[in-house]
């Protein structure tokens, strides 16, 4: 069946949800769609233990404040469960079990073929998310079967993995809150190629992001000096893993260069040996169900603010896609409140 829309939002995560939201206030039809089963999945896939670094006065979708104390953090199932209220409290229409397939032009239309039928829309926002495919360095030696090995992403709770001493590869957010989690009852070792920055979640009594917003550093542009800058170095929110680091339960090593058996190699030249690995290194886009020329570029969108040089597409939760803050809760509602103003 063909359905015929003005906007088809492609990922109904909050970009997709934020983006919804802006759309309900227009005249245009529009219906979000998911491959997940549940509205937060992403959320709810992610490990048990894991706590989001915005508070929740940080990590509100517009038009809906999460409840519970706006000073402290919410869990990552609340955080799910707040998206599907919000989806259902603003009446956004989503459509679940829906994966976009293949995404083609067709007489200046959008047509999306999906696992749930074929949309035809005159403009698709894409909001599929900064974590799409899971990246593993090609280290020398990585198909060693002596070592257990999963990506971040797979990484669930301690008890996945064997007894014994760990390696996290990684050190950004993700890499040190496993490492710090990990470090309660076994070695750890965290590989970093680069000085991790740490910054409390709190400075004289208020919230990082307080002050990000007050000193207006979210407002920076992605093309402002000092973003080229922040870019290179993201650093890692909170101090936990400062002191675990200072006290010995995590042991910073160099970055990660080959493997043999159970023996991992840095760049120093020092050796150690583990029993497990966690990948935390990251993650790649997977663009591949677009086909449409000038969209991509080596499978990168091409796009100034989310907006494509192709009529009619769009992106949205990229990023930087226009700010420090694009692929963050709290900084999406700019940039789909612009992009809301370019639809066809
Ligand atoms: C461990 C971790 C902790 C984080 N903590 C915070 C935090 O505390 N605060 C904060 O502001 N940010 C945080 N972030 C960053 C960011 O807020 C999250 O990554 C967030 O999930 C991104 O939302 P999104 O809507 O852009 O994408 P996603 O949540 O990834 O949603 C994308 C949706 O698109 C769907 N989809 C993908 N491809 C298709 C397709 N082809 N067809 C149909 N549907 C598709 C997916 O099923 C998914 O539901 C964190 C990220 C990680 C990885």
């Amino acid at each position: 069946m063909n359905k015929n829309i003005d906007v088809l939002v492609i990922g109904s995560g909050q970009a997709g949800l934020t983006m919804g939201y802006y759309l309900q206030q227009t005249k245009r039809s529009f219906v979000l769609v998911d491959a997940c089963n549940q509205i937060g999945d992403v959320w709810r896939n992610r490990y048990d233990s894991l706590v989001l670094f915005s508070p929740r006065n940080y990590s509100s979708l517009p038009g809906m404040t999460m409840p519970g104390n706006p000073e402290g953090f919410p869990t990552k199932d609340e955080f799910a469960d707040y998206l599907e209220r919000f989806a259902k409290y603003f009446s956004i229409p989503v459509q679940l079990n829906t994966k976009v397939e293949r995404l083609e032009q067709v007489d200046g239309k959008y047509k999306a073929i999906t696992s749930n039928g074929t949309f035809m829309a005159t403009n698709v926002v894409v909001a599929t998310g900064p974590f799409q495919k899971p990246v593993i360095p090609k280290v020398k030696g990585i198909d060693s079967k002596r070592i257990f090995q999963i990506h971040s992403s797979e990484y669930r709770r301690p008890s996945q993995l064997p007894k014994g001493s760990v390696l996290v590869v990684g050190g950004g957010n993700s890499g040190t809150q496993i490492a710090a989690e990990l470090s309660k009852n076994r070695q750890v070792y965290l590989s970093t190629g680069h000085e991790i920055i740490f910054i409390p979640h709190r400075i004289l009594n208020r919230s990082i992001f307080w002050w990000l917003d007050t000193l207006r550093f979210s407002k920076i542009s992605v093309d402002a000096k000092l973003s080229q800058f922040l870019k290179k170095t993201e650093p890692v929110i909170g101090m936990e893993l400062k002191s675990l680091i200072a006290s010995g339960m995590v042991k910073i090593k160099e970055r990660t260069i080959s493997i043999h058996d159970q023996e991992i190699k840095f760049q120093d030249g020092a050796k150690i040996k583990v029993d497990s690995i966690i990948w935390a290194t990251g993650f790649d886009f997977d663009f591949s169900w677009i086909s449409i020329p000038g969209v991509l570029d080596h499978n990168k969108p091409i796009h100034q603010r989310g907006v494509s040089p192709v009529k009619g597409i769009f992106f949205l939760g990229l990023p930087w896609l226009s700010r420090v803050g694009s692929a963050q809760i709290n900084g999406l509602k700019h940039d789909a409140k612009f992009l809301s103003k370019y639809l066809n």
